[in-house]
């Protein structure tokens, strides 16, 4: 860029490696530019990894997200297959839909969104033969889940065998405007891009990212059973959810607390959720406890994601998924990998609802 500031390291720098970074620098790639992907930690070992893999798009009530997630939701099973067939890796995703439990606690929303179906007694004990459950219930046929570590996994080895540096350990710790581009600091140095992506989750407002001041944890704790009972779909009651991950394995989830970047996780909370379950599915008292843990979700204040770019010419949010990241994972990284290959945001969907500066 006749600079001698300015020697571009990569097209793109993408700050993050979770599942949104990630399949960012995978759909860059696939469009010819040349991205570097700047990790603090271990790739997709952070809210991506944590996460219970629900790809929960026809349950959102928000109207504003909700075209996004149904897009999303329509985008991932060839997404994924494509993936599985490029990698030989197993994504882990079921089309297994969802049961939503409706309780004074847990409304089912009024009227009816679209992909809701009210189920008699009858069919949900033909459908999911181990729920106790009284009240109604509702199919939400097109919600399904993945599981969201072997989906990190496959994109890490499509990125390898592409040729996409994943660069672990590197913290960037501040973005600047330099010579008509951006440079990016890291403890290891300093590297310079056209373009830089912030997909740093919970921790995008972290370093000279004003757009993204606004982002914090919100944490989630959960947990993993082995020797389950058959769960066949996603069941979503209140304050609980369980996930099927195959194999006798089921996911139980999840709290929702604000309380910063604090990562333990409590007894106390996990016997909570446990009792919740084993209330809807008595069979689960049998099941062994596997693992627990606890993740960032990136939260905004209106719990709509940062997508866009920022007034600082080219530097990019892609942010703040909150609860659906891993739904909104493909199709953020389209809509991102072709802003930034044509040079302007789609017009196919209404994104102002994600502007990165709204706050
Ligand atoms: C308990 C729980 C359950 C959830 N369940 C679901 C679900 O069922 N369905 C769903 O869609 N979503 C779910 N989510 C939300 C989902 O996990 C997140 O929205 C999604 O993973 C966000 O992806 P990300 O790539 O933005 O963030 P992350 O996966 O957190 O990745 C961000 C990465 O950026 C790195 N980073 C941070 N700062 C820097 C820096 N300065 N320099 C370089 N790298 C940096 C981090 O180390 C991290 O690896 C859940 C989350 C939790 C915690």
């Amino acid at each position: 860029m006749g600079n001698a500031d300015f020697a571009p390291s990569a097209d793109v720098i993408v700050i993050g490696a979770g599942l949104i970074g990630l399949a960012l620098a995978r759909d860059l790639r696939a469009r010819g530019l040349r991205p570097l992907v700047l990790e603090a930690g271990r790739a997709g070992r952070e809210a991506s990894w944590a996460g219970a893999g629900m790809l929960a798009a026809y349950r959102t009530s928000d109207m504003a997200l909700r075209p996004l997630a149904v897009a999303a939701a329509r985008l991932y099973p060839g997404w994924v297959a494509e993936l599985e067939h490029e990698t030989g890796m197993n994504t882990g995703y079921r089309e297994s839909g969802t049961l939503f439990l409706a309780s004074p606690g847990h409304p089912a929303p009024s009227p009816a969104l679209e992909g809701w179906e009210p189920m008699t007694g009858e069919a949900v004990a033909e459908l999911e033969p181990e729920l106790r459950f009284a009240g109604d219930v509702w199919r939400i046929a097109g919600d399904h889940c993945v599981d969201n570590r072997a989906l990190s996994a496959a994109l890490a080895e499509s990125l390898r065998r592409s040729g996409v540096e994943v660069r672990e350990r590197a913290r960037v710790t501040a973005v600047r405007a330099a010579g008509g581009g951006l440079t990016v600091e890291t403890p290891a140095g300093r590297m310079a891009a056209a373009v830089v992506v912030n997909c740093a989750g919970a921790w995008a407002g972290g370093f000279d990212a004003p757009a993204a001041a606004e982002v914090r944890p919100r944490k989630g704790q959960m947990f993993a059973l082995r020797h389950a009972p058959d769960v066949r779909h996603v069941i979503a009651g209140e304050r609980v959810y369980l996930v099927p991950r195959g194999g006798g394995r089921v996911l139980v989830g999840a709290t929702l607390e604000d309380c910063g970047f604090d990562a333990s996780v409590s007894q106390e909370m996990l016997a909570g959720l446990r009792q919740r379950a084993e209330a809807l599915v008595p069979g689960l008292a049998r099941a062994e406890m596997e693992e627990a843990w606890a993740g960032f979700r990136p939260g905004t204040p209106d719990e709509r994601p940062l997508i866009g770019e920022t007034s600082r010419r080219g530097y990019w949010m892609a942010t703040g998924h909150f609860r659906d990241g891993i739904l909104l994972a493909p199709i953020t990284a389209k809509i991102v990998a072709s802003a930034i290959a044509k040079g302007h945001l789609t017009k196919a969907l209404d994104l102002r609802a994600f502007a990165p500066e709204r706050f």
